[in-house]
């Protein structure tokens, strides 16, 4: 048990610079860029740089300059992107996948945004 970091993972690939992505925000601590299979007509992935499994590692062991660099990071790609209802976007869905039963493919923390259309009251 216990949150163990595989740095072969996609993502760790991509914050390495070994693939490359398509950015759309980077922070001091964090990375921002477009999923490759969007489910949605906005799909954006926010990372933390630092090696996490999951929010719950994420939560548990980072700083609190990270915690507020990826809260920010997240809070400046929905104002990039006009998404804010409180600045006249039409919103968005937050999710982190998490563990086998939450779906999460990638074992690096990753939030995605979800929006550009009414996506309807599911989780997906
Ligand atoms: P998860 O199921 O929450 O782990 O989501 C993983 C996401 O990563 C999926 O939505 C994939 O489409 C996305 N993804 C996988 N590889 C890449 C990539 O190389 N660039 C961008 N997105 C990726």
């Amino acid at each position: 048990m216990g949150y163990d970091y595989d740095s072969d993972n996609i993502f760790a690939k991509i914050l390495r610079g070994e693939i490359p992505n398509d950015t759309v925000l980077e922070t001091a601590h964090s990375l921002a860029f477009n999923d490759i299979g969007p489910q949605a007509p906005v799909h954006v992935l926010v990372l933390p740089k630092g090696a996490y499994v999951t929010w719950d590692h994420f939560a548990a062991e980072a700083s609190a300059e990270e915690v507020m660099d990826f809260t920010r990071a997240i809070h400046a790609v929905i104002e990039k992107l006009g998404l804010d209802p409180a600045s006249g976007g039409g919103g968005y869905r937050l999710i982190m996948n998490t563990g086998p039963d939450g779906g999460q493919e990638v074992a690096h923390l990753h939030a995605h945004i979800l929006g550009g259309k009414d996506i309807g009251k599911m989780v997906s």
